[in-house]
């Protein structure tokens, strides 16, 4: 009985083995056949033959894509970097406040800053202006004449070197002094409370100098990128700048701009500041 039933339990053991054995053959020629790739596509010779095949068509298009997009000198690493309520290097990017900033880089310009100003003050608004030395130096004049309509100012550097960041301290903070020893011989005693690295590129050196001259590191919220000019008319190209700052712009928000060499600007301007001003407190950084 024993031998029996063991000689029958070996029957049936083998018989569900060569069972099982079919079964998972079966099973796995239809998951073949289905082309569900993840298990089987490594054991049976036929799918591996397909499966490469999406593999290197989608590789090639997403890698090129995003570093060609991004070989912009300006605002490639500061566009990236802040994610959160700071910018780079603890940079500030918000006015602290409901109120909105307007900032005006590169100047003063000859052409264009004089018509800002008229605007601003058409408007009644305060904004700041972070001047570049030489600038600065060329055009003490206009250096007054922000001044003078209660702005606020802000050193852009020497020469807007784009990697002054990475210098030593040394050398940024003779940049600085330099570029606020022009605005000072313009407006003695003005106060500069703050500082823009030329593209945003600021770095932990830099705001530290900056900090030691009193100075805070401001970078943006709003970013129109007016500098930038596709190939787009110049009326494009003004309704872009005003079509991105009304879009984008919120209470706290900085908002950067520029009076050096931007007409479009001052024209987008034109209708930006009352429509700004409709909504928003627009203040200086103080
Ligand atoms: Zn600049």
């Amino acid at each position: 009985m024993i031998g029996l039933s063991h000689t029958r339990k070996a029957v049936m053991i083998s018989t569900l083995l060569i069972m099982t054995g079919l079964l998972g053959q079966a099973t796995a020629a239809t998951t073949t056949a289905q082309g569900d790739p993840a298990p089987i596509v490594s054991a049976s010779p036929t799918p591996s033959v397909t499966t490469p095949s999406p593999a290197p068509s989608l590789a090639p298009s997403p890698t090129p894509t995003p570093s060609k997009s991004s070989p912009r000198v300006e605002n490639t690493a500061a566009d990236t970097k802040p994610k959160g309520r700071t910018g780079p290097a603890g940079s500030i990017m918000t006015t602290g406040t409901k109120g909105v900033a307007l900032t005006f880089d590169d100047g003063p310009d000859p052409d264009y800053t004089p018509q800002l100003l008229k605007l601003l003050a058409k408007q009644r608004v305060k904004a700041t202006f972070c001047l570049v030395g030489t600038q600065a130096r060329r055009h003490p004049d206009l250096v007054e004449a922000i001044a003078a309509g209660g702005h606020s100012l802000c050193n852009h550097s020497w020469n807007h070197d784009l990697k002054l960041g990475k210098k030593s301290h040394a050398a940024i903070r003779a940049d600085l002094e330099r570029t606020n020893a022009a605005i000072r011989a313009a407006v003695p005693g003005a106060e500069i409370r703050y500082m823009r690295a030329p593209g945003g590129n600021f770095t932990p050196a830099m705001v530290k100098v900056s900090a030691q001259l009193g100075m805070r590191s401001i970078y943006w919220k709003v970013d129109p990128r007016d500098w930038e000019h596709k190939t787009e008319s110049r009326d494009a190209h003004r309704k872009r700048i005003i079509r991105i700052v009304q879009q984008r712009t919120r209470a706290g928000a900085i908002v950067l701009s520029h009076d050096y060499a931007q007409p479009d600007t001052i024209d987008a301007y034109r209708v930006l500041l009352p429509w700004l001003h409709k909504r928003f407190q627009l203040v200086p950084l103080t």
